[in-house]
């Protein structure tokens, strides 16, 4: 048994614990902020579950399966439905009533047609357009990309009951500025020791905590690391601007809106929940496009507001990304969605904890 810290309670943080404890180690997971959950969480505000822009989760993928392998009551999700996705300019990915379109836009799907505007609203609905990721494409196709009726406030939730029950110690308001051999420091000037580190902590806050132990390498690899940036706007409405559609796809503006309620009715009933993301380079902003992308697509909007949450410029995904075990000669191990894994988002967040947790024996 290794005495393990994990630094970072995001989804990567979280799926680390859980996968280090079911081997047998003693586990500390150190969190900085207040609460759990990293950029996969969400708040209820005025009856709306808010999140840090859309979030879909692949039924299929290894974030739901864990959420629901450890849960009592399987989470209820609502699949997004091709014939209610528009991609704007085309229409329908699956057009109702017009069978010659529905089997043109099908066979361009199958033939991966990089050319074909349906296809390639796929890619972005899936991955939201950062690296082309084949395993979740097929989910959109297949209706496994999903809306969960507890936000993922809930998923997370269940992520932290099922921690707290087996004992693992979750430490919130802990930031972990250096380690040095087998002592883990913190702002707080307290310290941790142990046998093995698995920082879960975004690429930024990794990068900081390995530049004095490794620079070289620290410059290496995070230097090939590329992130791409969203502008993101969720909104609670007492009005239904989509008439039913479940997501419109811009692709000249590298845009989405999603309506969660239309897809999950448990959600809201009578309104809306308006989930848009914009993805964007690095040095622009979006927010301002992003609320003329609304004003064209769904007008009227902004005076059917209950609730709203605005982010702009957060980090959504990588490409050229991280081994988990490129510092393992260190005794640390790296989780997240910007670590290397066959799965994207969410999905490669838990898939690089379990394989960062897997591979503690390996380091020892
Ligand atoms: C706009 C947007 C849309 C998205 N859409 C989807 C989607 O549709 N489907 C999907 O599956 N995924 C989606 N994602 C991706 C998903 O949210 C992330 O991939 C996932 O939450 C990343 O988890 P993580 O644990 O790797 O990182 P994070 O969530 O960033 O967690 C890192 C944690 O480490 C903590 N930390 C940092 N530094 C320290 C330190 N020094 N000491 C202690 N703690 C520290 C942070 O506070 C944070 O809690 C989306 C993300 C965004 C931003």
């Amino acid at each position: 048994m290794a005495r393990v810290v994990v630094v970072g309670a995001g989804i990567a943080g979280l799926s680390a614990a859980i996968h280090a404890v079911s081997s047998g180690h003693h586990v500390v997971l150190l969190e900085k902020k207040t609460k759990i959950g990293g950029r996969g969480t969400s708040q209820n505000i005025d009856g709306f579950s808010l999140h840090y822009g859309p979030h879909l989760v692949d039924k299929s993928g290894p974030f739901f399966r864990m959420c629901k392998k450890l849960s009592r009551v399987k989470p209820d999700v609502k699949s997004i439905r091709l014939d209610k996705i528009e991609v704007t300019g085309h229409g329908p990915i699956r057009p109702v009533g017009n069978i010659k379109q529905a089997a043109l836009n099908k066979r361009a799907i199958r033939k991966r047609s990089r050319t074909n505007p349906y296809y390639q609203a796929l890619i972005f609905l899936s991955n939201w357009g950062i690296e082309d990721n084949e395993y979740r494409v097929n989910s959109v196709v297949k209706s496994r990309l999903c809306v969960s009726n507890e936000g993922w406030i809930g998923l997370i939730g269940r992520l932290g009951a099922a921690l707290d029950e087996v004992g693992v110690l979750i430490e919130t308001r802990c930031e972990v500025v250096t380690i040095d051999g087998h002592q883990v420091h913190l702002k707080d000037g307290r310290n941790f020791s142990c046998d093995a580190v698995i920082l879960a902590c975004g690429p930024n806050g990794a990068k900081q905590i390995l530049q004095p132990i490794n620079g070289d390498l620290a410059e290496q690899k995070f230097s090939q690391l590329e992130t791409s940036v969203a502008s993101c706007v969720e909104l609670g409405l007492d009005s239904r601007p989509m008439a039913g559609k479940h997501c419109l796809i811009d692709l000249e503006q590298n845009a989405a809106i999603i309506d969660y309620a239309a897809i999950q009715p448990k959600l809201n009933d009578t309104g809306s929940h308006i989930s848009a993301i914009m993805v964007s380079e690095q040095s622009s902003n979006s927010s301002e496009r992003l609320e003329e992308l609304l004003n064209q697509h769904i007008a009227g909007w902004s005076k059917h507001i209950i609730t709203d949450l605005r982010q702009s410029r957060i980090a959504v995904g990588y490409s050229n990304r991280i081994n988990f075990d490129a510092f393992a000669k260190h005794h640390i191990l790296l989780a997240g969605a910007w670590v290397q894994s066959d799965y994207a988002l969410s999905d490669a967040a838990a898939d690089t904890g379990k394989r960062a947790a897997k591979g503690i024996a390996g380091i020892l």
